[in-house]
């Protein structure tokens, strides 16, 4: 048995490491190879950040023995926050608005653009994961440490993941119907400037946790941490038919102000979002606790889990002593 534990762990990390290369864009009939896509904005947000070609950000570490864990560790720019999920032909043309004149924050297709960012990286991320976990679920019942055809954790598991996959899946069409027929205008957008200078980046989906009462699914949302033309904000977007949701679920941030709304923001990072990256020079001084408590949060509610903590040191935006 402990034989066959080692073989299917080996297995699982061959196949964690195997990179899923696909192009989402227009209907996934594009056969062209997936480059390295950046999910945060490259130019502005990720070079205000990064020293000596490198940012820092959580990085899963796993071992035989041991659960697996997170740490804070240097990462190279050029595959921070990246993700193979376009071609180079379709990031270059559904990017070019961006990439051309620099974001400007009071466009409607520029935001929209944004936010379609992180909808394609969160596609590719819960795509891969699906696969990942229903193959080793399946190599799991081959060296018989899961039952065939009976109910059992690993399986509810990889079932979970798909329904995940298919439920952002959804949400893709749909931006890419907008894209296609240039109703930016179907997501809207609040942006905040925050109080501090840039020093983390983010651009991510999630759900709020508010449920549909029509369709009984969890409503998403999106938020964005970015540096442009010297500003530090952090943008929220939603569907525009989902405006009370995005209230519901955000007003508390929208209302705060200074240390407090950084706050909010660092543990809404923390608990929602796997693709944030700190500056280096922010992070060196961190103290031991504060990198403790702020990897012990992250760590509680990566799986979606609800774990909450007051402790003024899980804090993303300076050291706290
Ligand atoms: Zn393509």
């Amino acid at each position: 048995m402990e034989k066959a534990r080692n073989r299917t762990f080996g297995k699982m990390m061959k196949q964690l490491q195997r990179p899923y290369s696909l192009c989402l864009y227009d209907g996934l009939g594009c056969e062209n190879d997936a480059i390295r896509a950046h999910s945060v904005q490259n130019a502005g947000t990720l070079e205000s950040l990064c020293k000596d070609g490198h940012v820092v950000m959580p990085q899963l570490v796993l071992t035989r023995h041991e659960p697996p864990r997170f740490e804070f560790q240097l990462v190279g720019r050029n595959n921070a926050t990246t993700f193979t999920g376009l071609c180079a032909d379709h990031d270059a043309d559904l990017f070019r608005p961006l990439d051309t004149n620099g974001i400007d924050l009071g466009s409607d297709e520029h935001l929209f653009l944004l936010s379609y960012r992180a909808v394609l990286k969160e596609a590719h991320t819960t795509r891969k994961s699906a696969i990942d976990t229903q193959l080793t679920y399946q190599r799991g019942i081959e060296e018989g440490l899961h039952p065939k055809d009976v109910p059992c954790a690993p399986g509810e598991q990889a079932m979970e993941q798909m329904i995940s996959a298919w439920l952002i899946e959804l949400c893709r069409a749909r931006y890419e119907h907008a894209s296609i027929n240039c109703t930016h205008k179907d997501i809207k957008h609040r942006v905040i400037e925050l109080d501090a200078p840039p020093c983390l980046a983010v651009n991510s989906m999630f759900s709020t946790e508010v449920i549909s009462e029509e369709t009984g699914q969890p409503k998403f949302c999106h938020t964005e941490c970015f540096s442009a033309r010297g500003m530090h904000g952090c943008r929220f977007s939603y569907y525009a038919s989902e405006r009370n949701c995005a209230i519901q679920a955000f007003d508390h941030i929208f209302n705060a102000t200074g240390h407090y709304q950084n706050y909010l923001i660092s543990k809404l990072i923390l608990k929602k979002c796997e693709n944030f990256v700190l500056a280096p020079d922010l992070f060196k001084n961190f103290g031991s606790k504060q990198v403790e408590l702020v990897t012990n949060y992250f760590e509680r509610n990566i799986c979606g889990q609800v774990y909450d903590n007051d402790a003024p040191e899980i804090y993303l935006f300076e050291p706290v002593a």
